[in-house]
């Protein structure tokens, strides 16, 4: 996504400039078949952005019409085919985030309960808008989880699917917000979702360019909570950073840190082996 003002977004280069954040996604081996987390925009979406997008975001976020960019195709280009991907955990369903739903419609959903209740009731106006209908017409293979005891470094945390995958609800930016953690080779990593979107954020004391700071507060639908959770994820940096590897939806500095760490390794990037 290129929004206006690179300056207002990233908190370096002009104001006029084009920023740029990404859509974060992983993509897993598990002896089960692929897992995604999170989606992205689909390639429907790039298609027929103004039904399935919305003029609003078009306008604001101002995504790239790459369709190589979409995890289909990224997938496809590792020589997969769309069915291997038998899972999905998303973070939540905002579109940027549930948009390649529709490219994997035979693949389980894995979400935290909250979240799917929140689209499926869209009760506040910030719901109605945020939530776009269109991406979950054709009918999800929905698997919802609830918090069940498990913890994950002290957080409540939610085991998806095997050892190794947990969503970590991080709650605030919308009311079913999660993180999740995949244990790689090198230790986990926390794909923290929208709970953050600059990696100064991380920081202590943390930092964030004013334009992306007014948005998170804006489109949080529980601000205190969103906080506190930020809060949080600094001090679980701070006490496991060379455990845990957080990093944000949107982030591009952080996407490439791990992209580079990625090329570097043995295994053909971006598909990440988790240990059992
Ligand atoms: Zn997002």
């Amino acid at each position: 996504m290129c929004p206006v003002s690179r300056r207002f977004v990233q908190g370096d280069g002009g104001f006029f400039e084009s920023g740029l954040l990404v859509a974060h996604c992983l993509l897993v081996e598990l002896p089960t078949g692929l897992l995604l987390v999170d989606t992205g925009l689909s390639t429907a979406d790039l298609a027929d952005p103004m039904r399935r997008l919305g003029r609003g975001f078009m306008l604001t976020a101002r995504p790239k019409r790459d369709f190589l960019g979409t995890a289909e195709a990224q997938v496809r280009g590792l020589g997969f085919k769309v069915e291997d991907v038998r899972d999905i955990v998303v973070t939540h369903l905002d579109l940027d985030h549930a948009g390649g739903l529709s490219d994997f419609p035979e693949a389980r959903v894995h979400i935290y309960e909250p979240e799917l209740r929140a689209m499926e009731q869209r009760r506040t106006p910030n719901e109605k808008m945020r939530y776009r209908l269109p991406h979950f017409e054709h009918g999800p293979k929905w698997s919802p989880h609830e918090v069940s005891g498990d913890l994950w470094f002290g957080f409540e945390a939610v085991r998806a699917l095997a050892d190794d995958v947990f969503m970590v609800p991080l709650v605030g930016h919308s009311r079913g917000h999660t993180g999740v953690a995949v244990r790689a080779d090198h230790g986990w990593l926390l794909h923290a979702g929208d709970a953050y979107f600059h990696h100064e954020e991380m920081k202590i004391p943390p930092r964030c360019p004013m334009g992306l700071s007014l948005f998170q507060s804006q489109v949080a639908i529980d601000d205190p909570a969103r906080r506190r959770n930020q809060e949080r994820l600094r001090e679980l940096v701070r006490d496991h950073g060379d455990e845990v590897n957080v990093f944000s939806a949107h982030c591009p500095v952080e996407f490439e840190a791990l992209r580079e760490r990625q090329r570097r390794s043995a295994r053909p990037p971006p598909v990440i082996s988790t240990t059992t």
